[in-house]
């Protein structure tokens, strides 16, 4: 029953595996590996099986659910460890992350950056964040348009405790290869466009793109930071069949 993981690799050899993909493709298209950076995204894992991948290197790990980060936060071996948010985050529960995360990757509308800057007041300390962009124009997805992405920056601009430092999205899940690498690259160019009008207060160091199944076509076109679940842990556990 535990034995879920893809080609049975412990977690320190998908690690490893995963590394030397990313080493791979950034030799392909001519990028530095250390430019990428690896999330672990911890979603239904347990923390033991967290700091397993802790152990084997991983620095950086994903949340998606405030109540989760909350029950398994201390069990975290978290030295050295960065924390972000990656979820869809309702303005009530900032409160209860706001001393855990080092960014909140999920940031997409005015309400919830008033409310970010008002609990970072509190605690006096600013929040980096990736503005999300719902890049596929879904309907049933949280993110930012892209035709909106640049007034909505405009209004980022004004709040003094968050410091905008680039973009994340998760584009549709059903899309082919080819449609994959369409939305990667409408990312780049977002990415890219926004970082050369050098806006007040907002920074484009950060391109949050790429999943287990896609990881590498999003680092092809210039993610620098891939967000893993499935590839590291295996495939999800949400509890008993109903
Ligand atoms: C679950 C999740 C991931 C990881 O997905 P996998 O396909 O398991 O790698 C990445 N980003 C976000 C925002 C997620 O919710």
């Amino acid at each position: 029953m535990m034995e879920n993981r893809l080609n049975n690799l412990s977690i320190a050899q998908s690690v490893e595996q995963i590394l030397d993909n990313i080493a791979k493709t950034c030799a392909l298209c001519g990028r530095d590996a250390s430019d990428v950076q690896l999330m672990a995204v911890t979603k239904t894992v347990e923390a033991q099986r967290v700091n397993e991948a802790i152990h084997a290197g991983v620095r950086l790990l994903g949340e998606n659910r405030a109540q989760e980060l909350l029950a398994k936060y201390d069990d975290y071996e978290k030295d050295g460890v960065d924390i972000h948010f990656i979820g869809h985050l309702q303005t009530n529960k900032v409160r209860q992350i706001v001393d855990k995360v080092t960014m909140i990757q999920s940031l997409d509308s005015v309400a919830l950056a008033q409310e970010i800057e008002r609990q970072c007041e509190k605690h006096d300390k600013k929040m980096n964040c990736l503005v999300e962009v719902n890049i596929g124009s879904e309907l049933s997805k949280s993110g930012v348009a892209p035709d909106r992405l640049s007034d909505f920056l405009g209004e980022l601009s004004g709040f003094g405790r968050i410091c905008v430092r680039g973009l994340m999205a998760i584009p549709p899940v059903s899309g082919t290869d080819a449609e994959k690498e369409r939305y990667f690259s409408g990312m780049h160019k977002l990415f890219v466009d926004i970082r050369d009008k050098k806006l007040d207060n907002i920074n484009m160091d950060f391109l949050s793109m790429g999943m287990s199944d896609d990881y590498l076509l999003a680092i092809k076109h210039g993610s620098n930071l891939v967000r893993l679940g499935t590839r590291l842990f295996g495939h999800r556990d949400y509890g008993p069949a109903k």
